[in-house]
């Protein structure tokens, strides 16, 4: 099937075309600057869009369906759904969990409705695949009306991505998705762990928003509330600066200046201490949750890296696993500095928890799932374009 992937910000739309079958990505692009003069709004964006599929195909694009990335799908989606006018009020119903992004998606599917009413979409929800957490994974232990009256649990992200990898890892493997334990780690500008325990999401490391959990780009991860709340209280910041500090000037920036991983590295290399030290509390940072998640999967099978940094650093992984070798964790050090695009392991045979580097790709994920439904629910008069 022939699949339009959108991941649609407030002033930016993303989009690929997939053909599910072959699993080929057929074009990519990226519309910017939505709101200024020459593209006034999402409607518009999509012109362009039409426009570049249209050179690229020669006239009929031939769409049979529409995926949406979707941060935030709350407490009440835990699977892609079928697109109308009741799950799109829903998505912007959730703007208070994620007010930067579903208003946004929410353009993006309506801008699709106007322009090909026809064409099935559906929403494949980045939080969707941790629904499955225990409740007391994802409670916290705060008075029950932040939960009953603000909805204020963890709901983790990242879950389209832990769910392509789990089962790219089972398959690498051999074993079946739903007899797999393991623990993942997306380690990219925004980082997170997840532990699966019998192919399901049963703690992620992410929590109310993307901000919790392990060290980032710019975010801070894991903080102490109080540090927030004390220097309110002093008068020192508001609640606004906060919440820039803590999203946008954190994590390896807040500490080396800089959210690009490769830049931290190269400097660490050359003796810089401040880059050795955002090395170093990221590393422990992994560790300490790999620690807590193997207890919580009941013993891991395998660890998986994903992401721009787990893909691609080889020097990370090791610094990571380096400190796991209290959990029996054997890195093949010359296996991990080997460059490869393929679902691979890196640890030795005798290690008690296999080593996996598994590239991600949300977009084919969104894609298939995408597919599958609109396969399922039957055929359609996609009035193609
Ligand atoms: P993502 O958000 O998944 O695109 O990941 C972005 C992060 O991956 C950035 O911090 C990059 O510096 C990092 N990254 C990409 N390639 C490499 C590499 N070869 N070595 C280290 N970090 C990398």
């Amino acid at each position: 099937m022939r699949v339009l992937v959108i991941n649609s910000g407030s002033s930016s739309l993303k989009y690929q075309v997939r053909e599910t079958s072959t699993g080929e990505l057929l074009l990519s692009g990226l519309v910017e600057e939505i709101g200024s003069g020459e593209v006034p709004d999402h409607g518009a964006a999509l012109d362009l869009v039409e426009e570049h599929l249209q050179a690229e195909f020669g006239g009929d694009p031939e769409l049979e369906a529409v995926g949406h990335r979707v941060v935030h799908g709350g407490e009440r989606f835990s699977a892609p759904v079928m697109i109308d006018y009741e799950i799109t009020r829903a998505i912007e119903r959730l703007a208070p969990l994620a007010p930067l992004h579903n208003p946004a998606h929410a353009l993006g599917i309506r801008a699709i409705m106007r322009k090909w009413p026809k064409l099935p979409q559906v929403a494949v929800f980045d939080t969707a695949f941790h629904r499955t957490l225990p409740e007391h994974a994802w409670r916290y232990a705060v008075p029950n009306e932040l939960y009953t009256e603000h909805g204020v649990r963890r709901y983790g992200f990242h879950g389209t991505s832990a769910q392509y990898v789990t089962a790219r890892a089972a398959e690498l493997l051999n074993v079946p998705v739903n007899r797999f334990d393991g623990i993942i780690a997306h380690l990219g500008n925004g980082a997170s762990i997840t532990a699966i325990k019998g192919g399901r999401s049963i703690d992620t490391s992410m929590g109310y928003t993307p901000l919790a959990g392990l060290v980032m780009g710019t975010r801070s991860g894991d903080v102490d509330p109080s540090v927030l709340t004390q220097l309110m209280i002093r008068g020192e910041y508001t609640a606004e600066q906060l919440d820039t500090l803590l999203n946008k000037d954190s994590g390896l920036k807040g500490i080396a200046g800089t959210n690009d991983m490769r830049a931290v590295i190269a400097r660490a290399a050359e003796g810089d201490e401040e880059a050795e030290l955002a090395l170093a509390i990221a590393s422990y940072r992994v560790q300490k949750y790999i620690g807590a998640y193997h207890v919580a999967v009941g013993g891991a099978q395998a660890l998986i890296f994903t992401a721009g940094i787990g893909e691609n650093s080889w020097q990370f992984r090791e610094r990571v696993c380096e400190g796991l070798g209290a959990i029996g964790v054997k890195l093949d050090r010359m296996a991990n500095v080997e460059k490869s695009r393929e679902p691979r392991v890196v640890s030795t045979e005798d290690s008690a928890i296999a080593v996996l580097v598994v590239p991600t790709d949300e977009e084919a994920a969104i894609a298939d799932q995408t597919a599958e439904l609109v396969t399922a629910a039957g055929p359609h008069d996609t009035g193609r374009h």
